[in-house]
């Protein structure tokens, strides 16, 4: 309990994706009552606390010393410090720092809150005019051609709405990537530079963006956000037992060392049959 009332605490505080308007009156509040500010970029969120006529120490975390400094960070808050941690822009841990930090105060009983803002990828999921009920982020591509094609081949009969970040200096990369594993039918909106003077939102097919992008540069901060595969449309999954008779199935399994019992648990549950109809089927085919 004593040491409960010394620790600590971390706020994952959100910041503003354009509009400083954005920024909310209980994160400035807890700006103004933290020992230390640790920022993706401190020159950036210098900025923002000028704005808002705060000054407050900056420490910095991000990507690449975030093992030292998340560790550095852990022996400030359990010497009692309360520490706001914010990245360029938006919610901190969301494709931003954060993550590490969040699990690094857990391993440490350190209290962890929020203090919510704004997020590029709901707010254009919630512009898209795609379906809002079930949706998954699905953050940045890899810069790397097969990771990329393999992330997109993963979701391509995901029937959720799907938010990608990107930068608008491989959106056409991306687009051509997603015609090829999507198809050019795909509904897709392209939601750019949220919250700011030139926000846009165009509302298309795959196809359509893909012809618009080659005639025009991408400029500014993009979300992508892509509609689900139909129900109808969706491929099925291939399953190594699609070729297999039930017998050769639970043989598959026997041969790979499973008991007779589990192989044909195991089969019926591949195949979303009763177990006892795999067993006769089984025990059928065995003694044709
Ligand atoms: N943590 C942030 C959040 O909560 O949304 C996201 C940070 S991530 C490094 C940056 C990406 O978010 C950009 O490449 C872009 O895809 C998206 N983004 C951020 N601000 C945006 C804006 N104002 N308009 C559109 N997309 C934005």
């Amino acid at each position: 309990m004593e040491q409960e009332c010394m620790t600590g605490k971390l706020y994952l505080c959100a910041t503003p994706i354009g509009n400083l308007g954005d920024i909310s009156a209980r994160c400035l509040e807890i700006f103004n009552t933290v020992d230390l500010i640790a920022a993706e970029d401190t020159r950036r969120t210098v900025q923002l606390l000028n704005h808002f006529g705060i000054s407050k120490p900056l420490t910095s975390y991000h990507e690449h010393n975030k093992r030292e400094k998340g560790e550095y960070l852990i022996k400030l808050l359990k010497q009692g410090k309360n520490i706001a941690q914010v990245s360029d822009a938006g919610t901190p841990a969301i494709s931003d720092p954060g993550e590490d930090l969040v699990r690094l105060c857990i391993e440490n009983d350190i209290t962890v809150t929020s203090v919510p803002g704004p997020v590029a990828g709901i707010n254009a999921l919630i512009l898209s005019g795609l379906s809002t009920r079930r949706y998954a982020f699905e953050g940045f591509l890899s810069v790397n051609k097969r990771h990329r094609k393999e992330h997109l081949n993963s979701v391509k009969n995901d029937t959720h709405t799907l938010i990608f970040y990107e930068a608008p200096h491989k959106l056409k990369y991306t687009l051509a990537d997603m015609l090829e594993v999507f198809g050019g039918d795909r509904k897709i909106a392209l939601v750019r530079e949220l919250t700011k003077l030139h926000e846009e939102v165009i509302r298309c097919t795959l196809e359509e963006a893909q012809e618009l992008y080659a005639e025009k540069s991408p400029r500014g901060e993009y979300v992508i956000v892509i509609d689900g595969a139909s129900e109808n449309n969706a491929e099925p999954e291939n399953n190594f037992w699609d070729e297999l008779t039930v017998t050769e199935h639970v043989n598959k399994y026997i041969s790979e060392g499973m008991t007779s019992k589990e192989a044909v648990k195991q089969a019926a549950k591949d195949r979303g049959l009763a177990k006892r109809d795999v067993y006769n089927e089984y025990h059928k085919g065995a003694m044709e």
